[in-house]
């Protein structure tokens, strides 16, 4: 096999894949059910993936909810995003001596499989190395400083608050990854489509033994990626946003947002290319001890845009409305990319229901020289 072929593995055929990528001394992440809700952590077997669980979402609302089928991927993204491996919440940079220099911290040195990556989280992660790695000073805090192997999942049941494919980045996968899994579950069977990404993937794929794939399957699971793009719950509006953001920099909606937003920055801790961080140093109680860690931090904390004498940006709404033109407009002058892969989390973990889509569409409605009957 090579890259490009497609083949066909059964449910003992993942469970198989993990088991192989355990063999081949892979740390394996995926998604598993816990606390009620389908987060990323690390996988002993294929017995934890959460077979038989699918969720439910809205603005402001998650549940899980049990599927009649044993379809392992049908379930949107979920709180945890794959940012917290490669970006940690929360990291020891290193010991301060008391000569005050900084002896850095070790790095993990595990390398990693990331098993059930969607379309907009393989994008999230793209932007993340480009924003991180790229950078000046780079900032590699990835396991072991190097490309996990890449397991991928096309998109066949997108959730109410996904907007991928209006972004571009879902709900297929086309390149950046070393296998990608389109799940079937029909008369026929449970059965994954797998295309091969690489020749490592191919190396790992041979070794858990698939079956050929049949053209019906293959044009099955080409089929169901089509539908589910036809089947998305939202989609940003198609305008030139840069513009749009460009024309509402004192648009009376982000004091309408500011009245419903929390500022609990929920929003950014779940948004997978979300960035920022600051650095905490801390001593034991002695004295005689003391270290630095980052952390991650949020534009919507009134202490993030702290200069002398006080925050730059004191309101709600004018946090707010630096978030979202991070998002949808500075990021391409600073990255080249939109800073939003329509994963759909900052709706469904808003608090207050907030929704990124709906309040494009209202800044647009109420851009200026835009009058009722132009809408
Ligand atoms: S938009 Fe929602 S999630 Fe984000 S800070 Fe405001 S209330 Fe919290
Ligand atoms: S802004 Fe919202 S929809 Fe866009 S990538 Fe972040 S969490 Fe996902």
């Amino acid at each position: 096999m090579i890259p490009g072929d497609t083949a066909t593995i059964d449910r003992p055929g993942l469970d198989r894949l993990v088991d192989v990528l355990h063999d081949r001394g892979l740390r394996v992440i995926g998604p598993v059910l816990r606390d009620g809700a389908i987060i990323l952590d690390v996988l002993e077997s294929g017995a934890q993936l959460p077979a038989g669980w699918g969720v439910e979402t809205a603005p402001g609302r998650y549940r899980v909810r049990q599927r009649e089928d044993d379809a392992v991927f049908a379930h949107c993204a979920g709180p945890s995003s794959w940012k917290q491996f490669l970006h940690p919440p929360h990291r020891k940079l290193g010991d301060i001596e008391p000569d005050l220099t900084v002896e850095s911290a070790p790095r993990s040195t595990v390398p990693t499989a990331f098993l059930g990556v969607r379309g907009c989280d393989l994008a999230a992660m793209g932007i993340l190395e480009h924003v991180l790695g790229d950078a000046v000073y780079p900032d590699r805090s990835s396991p072991a400083g190097r490309r996990p192997f890449l397991v991928a999942v096309n998109c066949t049941e997108p959730s109410t608050v996904c907007f991928c494919a209006s972004m571009g980045t879902g709900p297929g996968v086309s390149t950046g990854f070393d296998l990608a899994l389109t799940e079937l579950i029909d008369s026929a069977g449970h059965r994954f489509v797998v295309d091969i990404g690489t020749d490592a993937g191919a190396e790992i794929l041979t070794a858990v033994r698939p079956s050929t794939a049949a053209a019906t399957d293959i044009a099955r699971a080409r089929d169901a990626v089509a539908s589910a793009a036809s089947r998305m719950g939202r989609a940003m509006p198609d305008l030139d946003l840069r513009a749009l953001i460009r024309d509402s920099l004192e648009s009376p909606h982000w004091d309408d947002v500011a009245s419903r937003c929390l500022t609990c920055a929920n929003c950014t801790m779940v948004c997978p290319t979300c960035f920022c961080t600051t650095t905490e140093d801390v001593t034991d109680l002695t004295g005689d001890h003391a270290e630095r860690w980052q952390r991650w931090a949020s534009c919507f904390e009134p202490d993030f845009s702290y200069l002398h004498g006080g925050s730059v940006r004191q309101s709600g709404a004018s946090r707010y409305r630096q978030w979202l033109s991070h998002k949808l407009s500075t990021w391409y002058d600073q990255f080249g990319s939109s800073g939003c892969v329509g994963c759909g989390r900052c709706i469904a973990w808003c608090p207050a229901g907030i929704d990124i889509t709906a309040e494009v569409a209202r800044l647009a409605e109420l851009r200026p020289g835009t009058t009722d009957d132009d809408g």
